[in-house]
């Protein structure tokens, strides 16, 4: 599977373990037909696919790096005005460690208060769609194994879309699920110095995720935040991601090089539940190498 052809690597993908549409165990026959040789698994808080999905990397003889996304509150480092998405990235993250098992637990046990809630929401609008017909979509059978699975909004957009609510789950976000949205409810999230340190408490290095989405005003607003995240411990900025144009890759490659960070980047594939596909990011193999030589020097504790 080595040469010519897998000479990519891709560092951000989903399964359905979280809000993807592939198993962990095939995501490495997608990758290698996609031309990636090593590549992380990165599900929304949950280290549930990890196992199946490096045993396939492992036979096929793709390199692989246990990975996780943890959104996290905006609203922490206190900049005065609300930022968007803050996600964090783990790499190299040891899934049997008590206290990442535990934050996890927790942010579970969030979805899990916060889901009836928003199909409440829906229900009061007019909106009929149930919560049996969200986790079914999921691919859990019955609430009582709901506690242990990711059941996110992607879940409750697919919903809306098959029963004509919306043409997209782009749309159902927009119209209902997004921050803003007729049936928008809160979630509690990990501060960003928690999740960073959980991460390193696994072993990990943390990894800001596609820091555009953080909707900053300009890149000062952005040097100051990545610079207070460094402060909290940050190993690592993802440059490359399909929501960053070229110019982005560059000021986000140089911001990295001024702060000693390192970079990561990947394609954010969610299956068919979104329209991207793997390796979309074209990412250097020597990217994860950096990172998993980064991750064994054990520069998250350094
Ligand atoms: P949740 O995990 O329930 O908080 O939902 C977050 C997920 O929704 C992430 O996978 C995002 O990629 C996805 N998401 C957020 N905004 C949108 C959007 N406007 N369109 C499609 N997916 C989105
Ligand atoms: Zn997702
Ligand atoms: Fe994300
Ligand atoms: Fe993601």
């Amino acid at each position: 599977m080595r040469g010519m052809t897998a000479d990519y690597c891709d560092l951000h993908m989903h399964s359905t373990a979280s809000d993807g549409t592939d198993a962990p165990r095939d995501l490495p026959r997608l990758c290698a037909a996609a031309g990636v040789g090593a590549f992380a698994l990165t599900d929304h808080d949950t280290t549930a696919g990890l196992g199946d999905c490096a045993e396939a990397a492992g036979g096929l003889g793709l390199d692989f790096l246990p990975g996780i996304e943890l959104s996290t509150n905006p609203d922490v480092l206190n900049t005065g005005r609300s930022v968007g998405a803050l996600h964090l990235l783990g790499y190299g993250i040891d899934p049997r460690d008590p206290p990442l098992e535990d934050a996890l637990r927790r942010l579970r046990q969030a979805r899990g208060q916060r889901n009836p809630l928003i199909i409440e929401r829906l229900n009061e609008l007019g909106v009929r769609i149930g919560y049996e017909e969200v986790l079914a979509v999921a691919g859990i059978a019955s609430a009582a194994d709901a506690e242990a699975a990711i059941v996110g909004r992607p879940h409750i957009g697919q919903v809306l879309v098959e029963k004509g609510y919306v043409k997209s789950i782009h749309e159902a976000f927009v119209r209902y699920l997004g921050a803003g949205g007729a049936a928008y409810v809160r979630r509690d999230l990990l501060t960003a110095a928690d999740a960073i340190a959980v991460i390193h408490s696994a072993g990990g290095v943390a990894v800001l995720a596609h820091p555009v989405q953080l909707r900053l005003a300009d890149h000062d607003a952005l040097e100051h935040f990545v610079a207070r995240l460094s402060d909290l411990g940050l190993d690592g900025l993802e440059t490359r991601h399909p929501d960053h144009q070229p110019a982005d890759v560059e000021r986000f490659s140089r911001l990295a090089r001024r702060f000693r960070l390192l970079v990561a980047g990947g394609s954010d594939y969610h299956g068919s539940r979104k329209s991207l596909g793997l390796n979309n990011q074209r990412v250097p193999r020597g990217v994860f190498d950096a990172l998993r030589e980064a991750i064994a020097g054990g520069r998250a504790r350094g």
